[in-house]
């Protein structure tokens, strides 16, 4: 657990990952976005560029990004 935080930390440093999300939930958004921190490490995903998680279906975050999400949310 610890080892697998520290890569992570590290590719963040580097400025590698922009963006988090929620495997189960489909949903990304900031990293330091309020619901990443709630969810639980090993729903936890990340994502170098937002085009990486959109193309695995992943929805924008409705608190984070709200004007993505609402750019999202008027495709359906
Ligand atoms: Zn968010």
């Amino acid at each position: 657990m610890m080892h697998i935080k520290v890569s992570v930390v590290r590719v963040i440093l580097a400025g590698k990952i922009c963006y988090a999300g929620n495997r189960r939930l489909k949903i990304y958004g900031m990293l330091d976005c309020a619901c990443g921190k709630r969810m639980k490490m090993e729903n936890r995903v990340f994502f170098a560029c937002e085009r990486e998680a959109v193309e695995l279906g992943y929805r924008p975050c409705a608190r984070c990004m709200k004007e993505k999400y609402a750019s999202w949310s008027r495709k359906f």
